[in-house]
This record gives structure tokens, sequence and C-alpha cells, in this order.
């Protein structure tokens, strides 16, 4: 259900306090993806960047070893990301070397690999994230994958749901629901062009965006990150899921302090390397050149904060 927050607000928090221990790493291996989505911008699928390469990956996990793990004491959470991550060349390799370093990982996917890939993959994963476009998907197979993941780790399903085609997209989010009875399911609002407004949704929608499909427990202890705690100035909390604040508009922490950089990064398919996918405080390295990593939070200067992984971070108002 939508709510509201009368109270000012004084700072968001994770809900579970161990997700504050971990820098999750938002990493895109490159642009090229296997889908061609009417609403996903081409650069991020149409394989104009080439894939990073390997030696640079390798390289850039033991900086953050050695930055966030051995210095800062945090845990490692490298998240992949795409285009279509798992078409990155060697991509088992890489999760492979991530392991190797004590990190956890996950990727989100499109779930179009076969299931005898995501049999293998799902040994070398901690969780996964798949998103349903129900433009390309093979339903059918979709399904297979779904209840194979769910059987053996955590996994969240994000339904992308187009208003032309709400009703049908609808019923089939009630279907993986049906075949993953553990899998969380969101019901996904698209903005247009990936930016901050959301397409034109009818109020009946809106209110739908927000309603619980899967009956799983929602927050996973052993996800990265799950749902926040809007705390109020008399310290009193109230539960929220970063889907709902970004529906309801509650999403504008201009001049706060963030822990973008602490902990999120965000890894770009041209090497680029930002504090989180708001890019506030600009690029700070590049894969396979010089990098600043950061050690503390910085104050927030976008009107809004547009992304559900860039809600997912702490935040607190600047004294
Ligand atoms: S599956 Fe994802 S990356 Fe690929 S075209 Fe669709 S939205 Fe873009
Ligand atoms: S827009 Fe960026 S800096 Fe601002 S609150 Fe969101 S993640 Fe933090």
């Amino acid at each position: 259900m939508m709510r509201q927050t009368p109270r000012p607000a004084a700072a968001l928090r994770h809900a579970e306090p161990a997700h504050a221990g971990v820098v999750l790493v938002d990493w895109m291996l490159g642009n090229a993806c296997n889908h061609a989505c009417s609403y996903c911008p081409a650069a991020l699928h149409d394989g104009s960047v080439p894939w990073q390469r390997r030696e640079d990956v390798i390289a850039l996990m033991d900086r953050l070893a050695a930055h966030y793990a051995e210095g800062l004491g945090r845990s490692v959470w490298l998240q992949f990301t795409g285009g279509e991550p798992t078409s990155y060349p060697g991509f088992s390799e890489i999760m492979a070397e991530s392991r190797a370093r004590g990190f956890l990982q996950s990727v989100v996917s499109n779930g179009s690999r076969t299931l005898r890939f995501w049999k293998k993959a799902a040994g070398l994963l901690d969780s996964a994230i798949l998103t349903y476009h129900d433009e390309f998907a093979d339903h059918a197979a979709f399904l297979e994958v779904c209840r194979l993941l769910s059987d053996r780790l955590p996994l969240h399903v994000n339904v992308t749901m187009h208003p032309a085609r709400f009703d049908a997209i609808r019923a089939r989010a009630g279907e993986i629901a049906e075949a993953a009875p553990g899998a969380s399911i969101t019901l996904k609002p698209l903005r247009k062009g990936f930016g901050t407004a959301l397409y034109d949704y009818s109020p009946a929608q809106l209110a739908q965006l927000s309603e619980r499909v899967s009956r799983a427990p929602d927050p996973r202890a052993t996800l990265p990150r799950s749902v926040m705690e809007l705390v109020a100035e008399d310290g009193t909390a109230e539960r929220w899921r970063a889907n709902d604040l970004l529906v309801a508009g509650q999403n504008r922490w201009k001049g706060w302090r963030c822990e973008a950089g602490v902990e999120s990064l965000r890894v770009k398919a041209s090497g680029e390397i930002l504090r989180a996918v708001c890019g506030t405080g600009g690029v700070i390295g590049r894969m396979g050149g010089p990098l600043t990593l950061p050690i503390a939070s910085i104050r927030c200067s976008r009107d809004s904060c547009a992304c559900v992984a860039d809600i997912l971070i702490s935040k607190r108002r600047a004294s």
C-alpha cells in the first residue's frame, strides 16, 4: 500500500543493519544484449562498447579487496550487470576470481540463458535478480529458470510493467509467482528513457504497482540490499520498499549526506567508475587507469534519487 510520511525525515537507513556494512559494486561488464527492449536506450544494449578486458576486471577486483575489505572492513558484493552480463566471454571464470577474493556476488540478467548455464552459475552466485521483459522473453523457459534458481538461492524477479500491456504482464507476474514461490517479485514501473519521469500510468495502474505479488518473505538477509527505514526527527522509523518511495515521489534528498561511494560503487561499461548510478561526485577513476576510491560520504546534489539501487543507500539530513 502506498503511504505518506507527514513527519519531517532525518535519515534513510537499512532495515537490516548488516546491509550498511556492505559495499555493493554495480558492475556493468559491457553493453551488449541479446534483447532490444523498446523502452531501453540503445546505449544499454547495442554492443557499441567492447566487453571489458579480463585483466582490467581482475585488477579492479584486487583494488576493491585492498580498499573496502582490508582497508574499511566492509563486505564486498559484486553485482554484475550489462547489457546482458551472462554473455560476457568467460563469465564463469570472472565469478570464480571474485569468489577467490572472498566477495559475495549476484547477477542482474534477463534470464535468457539455458537451464544448463544457470545450473552451473547457481553454484557461484549468492543471489540473482532476473528481469522479465515481455517483448522478448520466452515465457515458458523463463518460468523454468525461475523455478531452478529459486530452489537454489535467493531470487528476485523484476517484472517490467509497460502501461499498454499492463494487465497481460500482470498475469505473467502471477504465473512467475506460482512457478517460483520462493522468489520475491516486484512490478517494476518503467521510466521514460530510463530517466526520472515515469511512463504514463493510470491511477489504477499506479496503485497496482505497489501490490505484493509473491508470498515470499520480502526482505532477505542474504540479499545485499532490501527494505529501508525512513527515520523521522523524533526517532520513529517507518519501513519502505525502494520502489514505493519512487512511486510515492519520496525520493528527494538534495543537500543530505549520502553513503554513495562507501556503501556503493558503479563501474560503467566504458570502465569509468562512479560512487553510484546518479554520478554525484563525478568520475573517480577508470579501469586500467588512476582511481581514488572514497572513504567518506558525499553531499547529495541531485533534485531526485531516480534509481532503486541509489535509493537503497544510507543517507541522513546534513546537520
Ligand atoms: S534485456 Fe535489459 S539490457 Fe537488454 S534490451 Fe532489455 S532492458 Fe535493455
Ligand atoms: S541521488 Fe545520489 S547522492 Fe543523492 S541521495 Fe541518491 S544516491 Fe545519494
